[in-house]
């Protein structure tokens, strides 16, 4: 016999679940109830603006106060407020949001709201013994409601005397979290997560010295910047606005300014605004990552962007926000999330939008940044196929003269002079110009140009640009014998005797020792032809290879490369 039925799922066994594995981090009950308290603000805006509530609105703030000796954080809101029916239907049922109602309802003009999932709330009890509500409706006539729960699925819920429309979320702290009745530390909670919310989030009164002692003064302390810069039209702002926005957001950067930026505000197909900056990027990638702030809806959510947007995304700083992001929920789910996905290909898109412009319109300014700008791009390349098409237009090559091109006119410099027996354009380069300055100077006698590729990435780079570029390689100046590459009608060869060579090429490498480590041959094939007497020279292949590999083991601190790229 087939037994059907159906799993009952009930309170008491998914509230324990609830409270102990949906949100891995404790600190963010106060995200959550503050975020309530601001929807609930914005929703009597909201009516407000569409005169379905006439009456006074008051000064609209959210206040979050502490009590020690009670051991309560309490968060007072002057927004919707509650009935008795609604705490019944929004809090006491769990996994019920108001804000799906509300915003379907009121699509066309809704103030952003944050709640998504109606599971907010009850992270609040993560970190308290008792949690009550108190809550006075907008609606007329509705008497004021109290509503007490201590984390078992059982709660009261009584009528009660409030005056004032809105709610008071008081939370008894567990003695285990006692921290969180620390000032500092919830003031240092609500500057992370509530920095930009869009209502202000008063938190005790500003504190100023007074006779060597520090004060509480009249006025209010007021956490957050209702209207941060990035939800600004960029229309109306300055580059002194971008930059002091930057040191707020870093003010640790000091005197580091950012060399340019990109103002993201996208409606459709999603919702997307955001300052992107570019830093000046330099030898160590590993420092200047995570700076990116992800918001949604101006709630604060991560700095570790890793997994979200592209991996060389992550070298840019700024802030990205999107109500498409979702607020509660584990980054594997993050990573995986459609919206996220499409989000992070739109930012690639617009960066590289960026760069191409400034390439296009400011093509000088553009070299004076290259150098700071190359690890960044030539990451994106290397990791991103879609960048590398866009990128490949204004990527440039540096020679050792300082001179920059696009690939396109080096190809038009080079391939008159520079090519193999085959056809293949030869580059040059070289990775240091002390070390190499002999193998330099040698090739440009004979007129080739030498490119200076000492970057962090430049290895790779070259190995994906061979993959890339039609017909072209690169040789390092020290690498083989180059005119034995680039074709040569007049090359001289010096005979000597399989015996000369031996004893030569032994008293050379035991007048060598540092370099003996390397494999190398002691080339003869060019006795005679420079002014050199004899070059000693490294395969490219083989040198290229062992570069790679260490660079490979130093990239596992920070991320990695496909595979193709490794050795
Ligand atoms: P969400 O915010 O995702 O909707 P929550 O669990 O955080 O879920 O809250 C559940 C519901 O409780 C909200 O949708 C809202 O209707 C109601 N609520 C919570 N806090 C308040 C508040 N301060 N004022 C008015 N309603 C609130
Ligand atoms: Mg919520």
């Amino acid at each position: 016999m087939v037994q059907k039925g159906k799993i009952g799922v009930t309170t008491d066994n998914i509230f324990p679940i609830i409270k102990k594995f949906l949100y891995s981090d404790q600190e963010i009950f106060l995200r959550e109830i503050v975020s309530n308290a601001v929807d609930a603000t914005q929703k009597i805006k909201t009516l407000s603006d569409r005169g379905e509530f006439k009456g006074e609105l008051g000064e609209l703030s959210v206040r979050v106060t502490l009590n020690k000796e009670q051991k309560t954080v309490t968060i007072s809101d002057r927004g919707i407020g509650m009935t008795a029916e609604e705490v019944d239907k929004y809090i006491n049922q769990i996994a019920l949001s108001s804000a799906n109602e509300f915003l379907d309802k009121y699509k066309d003009d809704a103030n952003a709201i944050i709640g998504h999932f109606g599971l907010g709330f009850y992270s609040s009890f993560m970190v308290s013994n008792r949690v009550e509500i108190i809550s006075k409706s907008y609606k007329k006539d509705e008497p004021a409601v109290k509503w007490t729960c201590d984390g078992s699925p059982e709660f009261t819920m009584q009528e009660t005397e409030k005056d004032e429309r809105g709610t008071d979320i008081v939370l008894h702290i567990d003695d285990e979290y006692k921290e969180f009745l620390e000032k500092e530390r919830i003031e240092s909670l609500l500057v992370k997560y509530c920095k930009f919310l869009p209502v202000p989030i008063i938190f005790g009164k500003k504190q100023d010295w007074k006779e060597g002692k520090l004060i509480d003064t009249e006025e209010d302390n007021i956490i957050n910047d209702v209207n941060p810069l990035w939800r600004q039209k960029p229309a109306g702002l300055k580059d002194e606005d971008y930059i002091k926005f930057y040191r707020d957001l870093y003010p640790m950067s000091f005197n580091e300014e950012p060399m340019f930026w990109i103002h993201l505000n996208v409606d459709y197909p999603f919702n997307l605004t955001g300052i992107l900056y570019f830093p000046k990027i330099k030898n160590n990638l590993d420092l200047q990552r995570n700076k990116i702030q992800l918001y949604s809806n101006q709630v604060y959510v991560t700095d570790s962007v890793e997994g979200i947007v592209p991996e060389f995304l992550t070298l840019l700083h700024g802030v990205i926000d999107s109500p498409d992001i979702p607020l509660n929920v584990s980054r594997s789910y993050l990573q995986g999330d459609n919206n996220v996905k499409k989000i992070s290909s739109h930012i690639t898109k617009k960066v590289a939008d960026k760069l191409e412009e400034l390439f296009k319109k400011e093509r000088t300014q553009f070299q004076e940044k290259w150098d700071s700008l190359k690890l960044f791009i030539e990451y994106g390349m290397l990791t991103d196929d879609k960048f590398y098409d866009r990128a490949a237009k204004f990527s440039l090559l540096k020679n050792t003269e300082g001179e920059y091109f696009t690939f396109e006119e080096y190809k038009t410099l080079v391939s008159g002079s520079q090519t193999d027996k085959n056809g293949d354009i030869i580059n040059l380069y070289c990775s240091n110009k002390q070390e190499q300055y002999s193998h330099i100077e040698a090739a440009k006698e004979k007129g080739y140009d030498v490119l200076l590729m000492d970057g962090q990435l430049d290895v790779h780079w070259v190995g994906l640009l061979e993959q890339k570029l039609e017909k072209t390689r690169f040789v390092r100046v020290d690498s083989d014998i180059i005119d034995h590459i680039i074709q040569k009608e007049d090359i001289k060869e010096i005979v000597l005797s399989d015996k000369q060579k031996e004893t030569l090429t032994h008293t050379i490498k035991a007048q060598l020792p540092a370099i003996e480590k390397t494999e190398f041959t002691v080339d003869f094939k060019a006795l005679g032809e420079s002014s050199r007497p004899v070059q000693i020279v490294q395969n490219e292949f083989s040198r290229r290879m062992k570069e790679m590999a260490a660079m490979q083991q130093q990239m596992a601190f920070y991320g990695e490369l496909p595979d193709t790229y490794q050795v």
